[in-house]
Parts: structure tokens; sequence; C-alpha cells
């Protein structure tokens, strides 16, 4: 198990470093703010769609290295999606992050999964969850904040 955990803190660290999709999209068709003022993280994403698929995606902001790696994989994995396979893997990653020993679909989780350990720390839990409230506030079109709190 040591050695899954060491494996998992070395994709979160790479994705941390080398954030995947980390920019603005001059031709978003929808975006939106989030914010955990618990930590301080801050995050835009920016989606284009093309009817119902996710086409681009970018972020930009700061936050931890949680927060960031959540980011990063996070548009790594939804680019090309449509927005209801979206919505799907929101709901397998919340279930992931909050309802400890349940059961997940780890296929479709891919690297996500190495979030799961985050489930046993209530305040990193906003910061793994912040960017996806933020997706779906994107995807629904809302213009206020995200916020975590
Ligand atoms: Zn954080």
């Amino acid at each position: 198990m040591s050695d899954l955990t060491d494996l998992y803190q070395e994709i979160l660290l790479e994705h941390n470093s080398k954030p995947r999709n980390y920019r603005k999209l001059d031709d978003a068709t929808n975006s939106a703010e989030g914010f955990n003022p618990l930590c301080g993280d801050q995050y835009t994403l920016y989606l284009k769609l093309d009817g119902d698929i996710i086409q681009d995606i970018g972020f930009q902001g700061t936050g931890c290295a949680i927060s960031k790696a959540s980011a990063s994989m996070l548009t790594q994995q939804i680019k090309g999606m449509t927005v209801e396979q979206a919505e799907s893997l929101f709901n397998e990653v919340h279930k992931m992050l909050t309802e400890s020993g349940a059961e997940v679909d780890s296929d479709l989780l891919d690297e996500l999964e190495t979030l799961s350990g985050v489930s046993a720390y209530p305040t990193r839990i906003k910061c793994a969850i912040l960017v996806w409230h933020t997706l779906l506030a994107a995807l629904e079109g809302k213009q206020e904040v995200v916020a975590t709190e």
C-alpha cells in the first residue's frame, strides 16, 4: 500500500509542477471562477463547447498542490467529453472524495484516483473538489464565483 501511496504522490507532484492545459482560452464559450477561502485556492476555468462536446478546456490561477493537480487532471480528462460524461465524472469524483470506502469506477477516474487519499482530510477535500464545482458552474453558465464555503 505504501508503494501505491508513493506512486500517487509522484503523479500529484508531477501535475503540480507541469499542469496540463494551463492557459486562458480566448475563444471560450463558458467560464467560471472558483475560490476556496480556507486554503486560498483560486482558479478560473475556461471551456469551449461545440454543441454538447467540450472541445477545449483550460485553467489559470493559484493554489496548493492538491487543488492544482486536481485542476490539471480535470482538464486532461474532460477534454473531448460530452457535457453528460463530464457530469458523470464529477459525480464519481464527488463520491470518491466525500464517501469514504465508496466503490468507485477506476477506469472512469483514471489518474484522478490518485486524489482518493484526500478523503481522509476534510479541509483538503475542498481543495480537491473546488475545480469540479467550478466546472459545473461553467457548464451551467453561472456568473457568480463558486466558493467552497
Ligand atoms: Zn488548497
